[in-house]
């Protein structure tokens, strides 16, 4: 059975991490801010195929967004897929300009890109798609 990811949203501060993020586990993450009506606004979409916990960690470092949504996923390909469908999925929203690169190594292809299908991806498509993974 598929496992549902909930869609928490977080501040994003070495407190809250070390609270809500497991150690010792991959995924992808997503960082924002909010809006006046208090929505949460998605900036910048990555990921972790190795420590997610420390990734974010870094981010809490560099001081630059003060929100965050996770997902755990169970292996670096499927880490990969998800971050490019968040990144197909919030391109209107987030400051990421390049499309994620496969993890170091792997020859993995995004399912997302034009030129894996035969026709582009509608917004309504991702929209789906991203809900069917728990990830809109
Ligand atoms: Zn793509």
């Amino acid at each position: 059975m598929a496992k549902v990811n909930s869609m928490e949203t977080y501040i994003l501060n070495k407190q809250s991490v070390a609270r809500h993020v497991k150690k010792a586990r991959i995924g992808t993450y997503i960082l924002g801010e909010f809006d006046r009506a208090n929505r949460f606004i998605r900036r910048y979409v990555g990921r972790s195929t190795t420590r997610l916990h420390e990734r974010l960690n870094r981010h809490v470092t560099n001081n630059e967004w003060p929100a965050f949504q996770f997902h755990y996923w169970e292996t670096p390909e499927e880490v990969f897929q998800m971050e490019c469908l968040l990144f197909h999925h919030n391109r209107d929203t987030i400051a990421n300009k390049r499309h994620p690169d496969a993890p170091r190594g792997l020859n993995y292809k995004c399912p997302y890109c034009v030129d894996s299908r035969e026709k582009p991806l509608t917004k309504s498509t991702l929209n789906e798609m991203a809900k069917q993974q728990g990830l809109n």
